[in-house]
């Protein structure tokens, strides 16, 4: 099957194929969980962790190598946030060939246009493509936004025939009785497939979600409920259709990862989560893969106080521009409209208003060295030099792309950010342990990719010598497969 030029193979019969992107998940997540001996079947899988370098890798005795799990290091795609990354995931491609390069982005008329919608999109779906040609396909979400993005192409009447599934924890935790089975893919004319759904919920949620059917996107389990909730309908389908083709992509968020450094008992706790998924789906058979939309750093001082690059107000001081008069700040992390909920995140674009009537037209060069001299700014790059090194849709950026460094987030203005900024201090004062955790630099680009079969020796080697990439995913899972590989035993 030939999806965006690519070939990939269908799941063998009865072998589902598991895909987890963690989100905000870097390795320092895993390395610290593992310490704590909360991943011992990624350890069992992966047989020798500490031989990971390509030198110990090469001398491994090949008959060992091939009953063992993979682990690399790749890199995300730029700028590091979720919806770049999951759609790059859906598409095996990069951001400069299916389009979403974050939240929003503004047109020519400085309007802003939401790119959580799926028509925004450029490419196809492997996931479409996959449920068209047979394959059973199940797409777990925490929120409803994603789901949307996620849902492209995939065919109407497959959704209705419970072919394919696309579900939200979000939209699972304010159902109500009718509308469960539906939410879960059930038949919902069925009597007996009802009872299931609601058997489903009700086992998930245990322990879960506080009593209520599912938590909301918000709550500290949601990310656990999606990777329970996909495992069991993973399970499932190898019990209930042993000679099945199946797929399924479980996608989390980073709420945990935003307040929680590695090593917390919370964050922890997550990656328990993900281990035991990944040990019963390992054990049944299946073929199961993890990776990461980007990682999370600390972007806080010593003293606790967030580390801000303000653009707007850097802009107007420094270069006499004023945002929405003469240039537009555009943080890809934000959703413009919900002013509230403006995140800080590592990365900014910024659009120069081509008719200011204030006179001369602004000198580009000027700006993004100006703006280069700022601590805790990383690199300014033209759009034409950002699109081809980042991979970036050149029309969706702007005139220029601004990188914080790895500890400094970038806002609009303070008087913007200053109300969520001021409840995150309240919180601190009264003894609240806030520190400002963020992504979008390229700080957040490093993430990890866990396959639990050994690959093909084209493909380890691409992940081997650092050239692998968190969209090629299922390329990784449907294709590069060592044809002798054995489960690992332990
Ligand atoms: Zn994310």
């Amino acid at each position: 099957m030939q999806v965006n030029g690519q070939r990939y193979a269908l799941p063998a019969p009865g072998r589902p194929v598991v895909g987890f992107c963690m989100d905000g998940t870097s390795q320092d997540y895993i390395d610290a969980a593992i310490q704590a001996g909360c991943m011992p079947n990624w350890k069992g899988i992966l047989g020798d962790p500490e031989a990971l370098s390509f030198a110990a890798f090469v001398q491994r005795n090949a008959q060992a190598q091939l009953s063992r799990g993979t682990h690399a290091l790749v890199t995300s795609a730029y700028p590091t946030f979720t919806n770049p990354n999951n759609v790059g995931i859906m598409t095996g491609l990069p951001p400069s060939q299916h389009g979403i390069s974050g939240n929003y982005y503004v047109d020519d008329e400085d309007k802003p246009v939401i790119m959580t919608s799926a028509k925004l999109i450029r490419a196809n779906s492997i996931f479409a493509a996959l449920a068209r040609a047979g394959v059973k396909v199940t797409i777990i979400t925490v929120k409803d936004k994603l789901k949307t993005l996620l849902s492209h192409e995939l065919d109407p009447e497959l959704v209705r025939s419970g072919n394919v599934r696309c579900i939200s924890v979000e939209n699972l935790s304010r159902a109500n009785t009718e509308s469960l089975g539906v939410e879960l893919g059930f038949d919902a004319g069925s009597s007996q497939s009802f009872e299931t759904a609601l058997n489903y919920a009700a086992s998930v949620s245990k322990d879960l979600s506080e009593g209520r059917r599912a938590p909301d996107p918000y709550h500290p389990h949601a990310s656990s409920y999606a990777i329970r909730l996909g495992t069991r309908l993973a399970l499932d389908a190898m019990r209930n259709e042993p000679q099945g083709r199946s797929l399924f992509y479980i996608t989390t968020t980073d709420y945990i990862q935003h307040a929680h450094p590695p090593g917390e008992p919370e964050a922890n706790a997550l990656m328990q989560e993900l281990d035991q998924a990944i040990g019963q789906l390992h054990k049944a058979g299946a073929i199961v893969g993890m990776t990461a939309d980007h990682g999370m750093n600390d972007k806080s001082g010593f003293n606790g106080e967030p580390r801000v690059v303000y653009l707007s107000d850097e802009l107007q001081t420094r270069c006499g521009l004023v945002d929405g008069k003469t240039a537009r700040v555009i943080l890809p992390i934000t959703d413009p409209y919900v002013a509230h909920h403006a995140a800080l995140g590592g990365c900014g674009f910024v659009k120069l208003f081509k008719n200011a009537s204030a006179g001369a037209q602004p000198d580009l060069q000027h700006i993004m060295k100006t703006l280069r001299d700022i601590p805790g700014i990383y690199t300014v790059v033209g759009a034409q030099d950002a699109a081809k090194a980042f991979d970036l849709p050149i029309d969706r950026i702007g005139d220029f792309v601004v990188f914080g460094d790895s500890q400094t987030a970038l806002g609009s203005s303070r008087t913007f950010h200053a109300p969520q900024l001021e409840e995150a201090m309240n919180q601190r004062r009264q003894g609240g342990k806030f520190r400002l955790r963020s992504h979008g630099s390229m700080d957040e680009a490093t993430v990890p990719m866990f396959v639990n079969r050994a690959l093909n020796p084209e493909v380890a080697r691409k992940l081997t010598t650092g050239k692998g990439r968190n969209w090629d995913l299922y390329a990784i899972l449907l294709n590069g497969i060592h044809p002798d590989a054995t489960p690992a035993t332990y």
